[in-house]
């Protein structure tokens, strides 16, 4: 016993208990500070912190999947923008929430009164033009794509501008304008096209974007796009186009229905069908810019 005392002191041990004591207290106040920090940003527990709606997508346009409830709680998948990807703990209910409805420090995007279109240069790119006549129809209409994308712009461009934006073409009349040439900058870069396919099957529209930084536009006038039109929805895809690589502002490429299908071509053609998708686009940017 004496040679354990005095081994004791010799290693000056015999406040153990004190030790013991303040080494409790050092984990005690480390594991409050983790605790608190579940409330953190990079945290992966998101709160509901109001009654608020799981979407489909990270932006308001895209489908309600169900109600959520102030208290609940989610696991963080993925985020956005704005917008969180969550999923329960169970597995059951997953989709995006807007983060301002969150623990997480987000302000809101939505403010209703606002123009969000106001003082925004969007640059229409009216594809082909000119000696470069794009896709034509297969039916006995003939059809040229260079003919109904500068239709589009022109029309499209009325309805922006009465949304207080101002808008730039790459081109104005049937010119040709080369692809270097159409890179022109502003808040959004839209370049509208139509495709074909010698088959006369093929229909629908695509949104196409090719950075990590257009994704997010794509994706929100595709699924405005899809409420709206009539045409097929093929979704938003990504594709490595010389208009949407050679810029960096957020860009998207727009085929607007096959003019090789004769049901697409007619809708192509058809002005109030034009102004539902040129309406659907409006409405997408006006989402897009809502921030
Ligand atoms: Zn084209």
């Amino acid at each position: 016993m004496k040679k354990i005392i005095a081994w004791l002191e010799k290693h000056n041990l015999l406040n153990l208990p004190s030790l013991i004591i303040a080494i409790s207290f050092v984990f005690f106040v480390i594991l409050i500070i983790a605790l608190l920090n579940v409330n953190d940003k990079d945290s992966n527990n998101i709160y509901v912190t109001e009654n608020a709606e799981l979407r489909t997508g990270p932006s308001p346009v895209y489908p309600e999947l169900n109600k959520v409830h102030q208290g609940q709680n989610f696991n963080k998948v993925s985020e956005q923008g704005k917008w969180i990807q969550v999923e329960s703990s169970n597995g059951k209910e997953k989709g995006w929430i807007a983060g301002w409805h969150t623990n997480l420090n987000i302000k809101s995007d939505a403010n209703p009164n606002k123009k969000p279109l106001k003082k925004k240069t969007i640059v229409l790119d009216p594809g082909h033009g000119g000696s470069d006549e794009g896709a034509s129809s297969n039916t006995n209409k003939k059809s040229k794509e260079k003919t109904y994308t500068l239709k589009t712009a022109k029309e499209l461009k009325k309805l922006l501008e009465k949304k207080g934006a101002t808008v730039t073409m790459t081109r104005n009349s049937d010119t040709y304008v080369s692809l270097d040439d159409r890179n022109i900058k502003g808040d959004a870069y839209i370049s509208i096209h139509n495709d074909a396919l010698k088959s006369d099957k093929a229909n629908g529209s695509t949104v196409y974007w090719f950075k990590q930084n257009q994704q997010t536009l794509a994706q929100t006038l595709n699924a405005s796009l899809q409420k709206k039109a009539l045409l097929t929805n093929k979704g938003a895809r990504q594709q490595n186009y010389q208009v949407l690589r050679q810029t960096d502002i957020p860009a998207v490429l727009i085929e607007m229905g096959y003019i090789s299908n004769p049901t697409d071509e007619n809708m192509i053609k058809d002005r109030l069908h034009r102004q539902i998708v040129e309406r659907g686009i409006v409405d997408g940017l006006e989402t897009y810019f809502s921030g």
